[in-house]
């Protein structure tokens, strides 16, 4: 069991990236919330259900992408992670990406942006793909933000379908 940074100790269960390859897409959120601690597997609350709804419209079906976290901990109280857990839990990232070989990642919110892109540049790059590094990155909301602003449902449409289009799905 990792112990690579404190988030372990107030963790029940990690919570690894879940899906398949099979269309070579990759998602990545921030941190495990309550329910994906409880259960173990990425966006499974709230949120989650969010997501589905985005993948579902935008015709993405959820068993064949991948879906992981910038931290595979649930922070308490669902803080952001603190850049020492993100730097703790990259090398599982890297390999995420590593064996996945993703045609393309998409960024869900803030943390997942900095970390991956960097700079401050996630309001001008939302709805962008932009490539570092030999990946594609598509900039988006992440679908939390759907529950508070319900118009960021319909930008998430609009991005996932986007996504959709570049997987040929569209
Ligand atoms: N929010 C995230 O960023 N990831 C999850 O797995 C659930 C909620």
């Amino acid at each position: 069991m990792c112990r690579r940074c404190a988030l372990f100790r107030a963790r029940t269960k990690a919570v690894p990236g879940n899906g398949s390859s099979i269309l070579k897409a990759m998602l990545i959120g921030e941190a495990p919330g309550r329910s994906e601690d409880h259960l173990g597997t990425p966006f499974v609350g709230k949120a989650g259900k969010i997501l589905d709804i985005v993948l579902q419209v935008t015709g993405i079906n959820r068993s064949q992408i991948y879906i992981t976290n910038i931290v595979k901990c649930r922070p308490p109280d669902n803080r952001i992670p603190k850049s020492v857990e993100m730097m703790a839990c990259r090398m599982y990232l890297n390999r995420e990406i590593a064996v996945l070989k993703p045609r393309i990642i998409g960024l869900l919110g803030r943390t997942a942006y900095s970390t991956l892109i960097g700079g401050n540049g996630f309001s001008s790059n939302r709805g962008h793909i932009l490539e570092k590094n030999g990946l594609s990155y598509l900039i988006t909301f992440h679908p939390a933000a759907a529950i508070y602003n319900k118009t960021i449902m319909e930008t998430l449409r609009i991005d996932f379908t986007k996504l959709s289009f570049e997987l040929g799905l569209k």
